[in-house]
């Protein structure tokens, strides 16, 4: 299919064109997304618990030359925000590598998690972490900031503090256009903060929102715990992620499952 997306084929819907896919696996996205009817693929570049450098796809040529959407998820370990040195210095090396490998791929976005702070740093700290990493680094494609569903005193659980973050973020950006948000369903679930309305909340402090994550959480709400499972296997009420999915006006991919990704992509082509 082509760039232009497709008309949905529900009754109840809006008629917009909304691009679709799935976080794969890297050995051959291209592959993943055919046999998952994506528009749209996420992966890792490399070990996603490692502190290497990016490993680039066999196939990126044909990832370059593909219509369908690319968007790499940073490696888990990366945390600007943090006070301590030796973790923050090679988090914005790392970040800094995986932008220009995303970006080289033709990839839409980077994604990278919030990070945290030790437990009685004062989050200013965090904030004055994030200000830096966008003074000094060019970003060829947008950073996406990911909201996270827990851990202590971390810097995107929830929207007041991504509202700070936010504002320290830009503020400090040699290019405010190239700092974007992904929002997680499950995250914010997790995280404990009420999907009712979550849209509008988000927009309210970011005016963006460049991709929707979209996940079921196998947790209850405020759990803290990360746990993404199929839609409508979970404590979420799909409902209520169909109604994120529909009002972001975003890209969607889903986190779930692998063996239950394509039935996740047609329920939401189903019913957006
Ligand atoms: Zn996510």
């Amino acid at each position: 299919m082509g760039k232009a997306g497709r008309l949905s084929e529900g009754s109840d819907t809006l008629g917009f064109m909304v691009r679709i896919g799935a976080h794969v696996d890297q050995d051959d996205p291209l592959a993943h997304a055919a046999a998952r009817d994506a528009d749209v693929v996420q992966f890792f570049l490399g070990d996603p618990q490692g502190w290497k450098g990016p490993v680039m796809p066999a196939s990126a040529d044909a990832i370059r030359d593909s219509e369908v959407d690319v968007y790499i998820h940073a490696p888990y370990l990366i945390n600007v925000a943090t006070a301590n040195n030796r973790i923050r210095i090679p988090s914005r090396k790392l970040l800094e590598g995986q932008l220009k490998a995303a970006a080289s791929l033709g990839a839409k976005g980077l994604i990278v998690h919030g990070g945290h702070l030790n437990k009685d740093d004062d989050p200013q700290i965090g904030f004055d972490n994030w200000r830096k990493v966008f003074e000094r680094m060019d970003c060829p494609i947008p950073v996406l900031i990911e909201n996270t569903a827990g851990g202590g005193n971390a810097m995107t659980r929830r929207l007041d503090t991504i509202a700070r973050l936010w504002d320290a973020a830009t503020a400090g950006a040699q290019d405010p256009s190239k700092i974007g948000f992904c929002l997680d369903t499950c995250h914010a679930h997790a995280g404990g903060e009420d999907l009712i309305g979550i849209v509008d909340r988000v927009l309210a402090i970011t005016g963006r929102i460049d991709l929707i994550h979209c996940n079921d959480s196998r947790d209850s709400f405020d759990s803290g715990a990360d746990r993404h499972t199929n839609l409508g296997t979970g404590q979420i009420d799909p409902d209520q992620i169909l109604t994120i999915c529909r009002t972001a006006n975003a890209p969607i991919v889903v986190e779930t499952p692998s063996e239950g990704q394509a039935d996740d992509i047609a329920f939401l082509r189903k019913h957006l």
